[in-house]
């Protein structure tokens, strides 16, 4: 049995997985926390975000994020990946700062402007 706290909103409600009886989750009081702590229990994943240079003296950094959850195992490797980025302004709010993480289709996004 593993136990997670629901965070998918601010009750959080405690939850219990049962990995030998297919996943099944009790302490949720909504079928978004049956769902989350199922995926918590199988695959958990992320919203990743942090920040690339940028050759600018004005802002030398940009927040990103990735546009869909990646799985825990592979956050390391993605943020790694960023330090080999360095973006030129202009930057705009949603462009890809790297495509297709590990082929997965998920991208690093920015998350802000920055002008030239
Ligand atoms: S189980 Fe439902 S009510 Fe409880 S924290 Fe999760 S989303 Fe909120």
């Amino acid at each position: 049995m593993k136990e997670y706290i629901c965070v998918v909103c601010p009750r959080g409600c405690h939850l219990s997985v049962d990995e030998e009886n297919d996943y099944a989750v009790s302490g949720n009081s909504c079928l978004r926390g049956e769902a989350y702590g199922r995926g918590e229990a199988k695959h958990p994943t992320r919203i990743v975000t942090s920040t690339v240079r940028v050759r600018s003296a004005v802002h030398p950094r940009c927040p990103v994020k990735t546009d869909k959850p990646i799985g825990k195992e592979d956050m390391g490797e993605a943020i790694r990946l960023l330090d080999e980025v360095e973006l030129i302004p202009p930057v705009r709010r949603g462009d890809i700062v790297i495509a297709s993480l590990f082929g997965s289709g998920t991208n690093f996004i920015s998350t802000r402007d920055i002008d030239e």
